[in-house]
C-alpha cells in the first residue's frame, strides 16, 4: 500500500519537472483514498511556501472541511524540510512516509528533527526510504538536465533547494 501511494507521489513530482520546477511530490491519504495531491511549484505561484507537502495539505484539509488531519497519512518523494515538517505537526498528522533524505535541509531527521520532536505536543509517526532510488532518481536526471542551460545553481536557488544543486 505504502509503494502504491509513493508511486503517486513520484507522478506529482513528475508533473513539477514539466514545469521546470524542482520534482518533488507529495499525497494525502485518508481511509486509503487520496485526498490531497501537491508538486513543488514556487516558480509557478511565486510562493515561496508552494512545497508540495504545503500545496497537498491546503488541498486535503479544504477536503475534510477541518485544519487537523490526525487520521491522514503524508507521502512525499523527500524528507520534508522544517517548513514542512512543522506544518505536519499543526495539522496533527498521523504518519509521514517519505523517500529520500535531503541532507542539507531535511527537518525530519537530516537538519532538524521537527516531526516526533518530544519538545513539542503532537509526534508523527515517520518512515523514510520508501522508493528512495526512484525518488532520488527523478531529482537526479532534473538538475543533469538542466546543467548547461539556465543552470542548475540558479533553479536551485529560486526553488530555496539546494541540497540537489549538484
Ligand atoms: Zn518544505
Amino acid at each position: 500500500m505504502d509503494q502504491k501511494y509513493m508511486r503517486a507521489a513520484l507522478r506529482e513530482a513528475a508533473k513539477a519537472a514539466l514545469r521546470a520546477e524542482v520534482p518533488i511530490g507529495a499525497v494525502i491519504v485518508q481511509d486509503e483514498r487520496i485526498i490531497g495531491r501537491g508538486h513543488n511549484q514556487p516558480i509557478e505561484r511565486n510562493d515561496p511556501t508552494a512545497h508540495a507537502e504545503v500545496v497537498a495539505l491546503r488541498q486535503a484539509a479544504r477536503k475534510l472541511g477541518n485544519y487537523r488531519l490526525t487520521q491522514a497519512t503524508l507521502y512525499v518523494t523527500v524528507e520534508p524540510c522544517a517548513m514542512c515538517a512543522g506544518a505536519m505537526v499543526l495539522a496533527r498528522m498521523k504518519r509521514l512516509v517519505y523517500g529520500a533524505n535531503d541532507a542539507k535541509a531535511g527537518g525530519v531527521v537530516s537538519i532538524f528533527r521537527i516531526a516526533d520532536s518530544p519538545r513539542l505536543n503532537h509526534r508523527v509517526q515517520i518512515e523514510g526510504g520508501m522508493l528512495e532510488a526512484e525518488c532520488r532518481e527523478i531529482l537526479q536526471r532534473f538538475f543533469r538536465t538542466k546543467r548547461g542551460r539556465s543552470g542548475p545553481l540558479r533553479i536551485a536557488k529560486r526553488t530555496g533547494l539546494m541540497s540537489y544543486d549538484r
